[in-house]
């Protein structure tokens, strides 16, 4: 099991990059996010892709992230550009995973409390320039999953049928919801 932690949400501004986030950790193996402050209107958009796309994601907010860390008996990894190169400790990572059964992965928003620093097993760097969250998150999961999490089947109600051109999303059955033609340019 895969829980992502989202440190330092702030609703009124980040509630496009965290929705953003939990859709990475949901399309790139995670099986939950856990979400400090309380955001239902954010928990209801990422159900409602869940629920139509399939998985069983799940989201809570309004937690208690230190308590979280504390009470956790996972293997616990913070996402930071000051960190170890993610290439130099993904495979101790898995071993560790292997082990206690359960990964955490901790992404900041603005500045993140320093204590974090101290309570995790792994700091890990995505390069150590600065950049995104989604970036770092996407990145170290593929890595983490050796990639195989690119063809996972989420056997939802709607599954989009990748196409050259154009769009074609079919429901459960195998019936064609939405096609758009690409048009043509004669
Ligand atoms: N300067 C901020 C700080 O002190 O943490 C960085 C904030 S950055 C916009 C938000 C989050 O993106 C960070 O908390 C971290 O989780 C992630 N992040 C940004 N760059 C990263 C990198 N190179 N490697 C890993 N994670 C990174």
């Amino acid at each position: 099991m895969i829980t992502v932690l989202r440190i330092g949400h702030r609703p009124a501004r980040d509630k496009r990059i965290t929705t953003h986030v939990a859709l990475t950790a949901r399309a790139f193996g995670a099986s939950s996010i856990v979400i400090d402050l309380h955001d239902s209107q954010l928990e209801n958009t990422v159900r409602s892709v869940a629920d139509r796309f399939g998985g069983d994601f799940q989201v809570s907010s309004g937690v208690n992230w230190r308590r979280y860390m504390d009470e956790s008996i996972a293997v616990k990894v913070h996402l930071t550009m000051y960190g170890i190169p993610v290439d130099r400790c993904i495979d101790s990572i898995r071993e560790d995973v292997a082990r206690k059964g359960n990964l955490v992965i901790a992404v900041g928003a603005e500045k993140v409390p320093g204590d974090i620093y101290e309570m995790v097993d792994y700091n890990v760097s995505v390069t150590n320039q600065p950049h995104s969250e989604v970036a770092a998150l996407a990145i170290f999961l593929d890595r983490y999953n050796r990639g195989t999490e690119l063809s996972a089947r989420f056997e939802g109600k709607m599954e989009v049928i990748p196409k050259a051109r154009g769009k074609e999303i079919r429901n459960r059955i195998g019936n064609s919801i939405t096609t758009k033609k690409p048009k043509r340019k004669d």
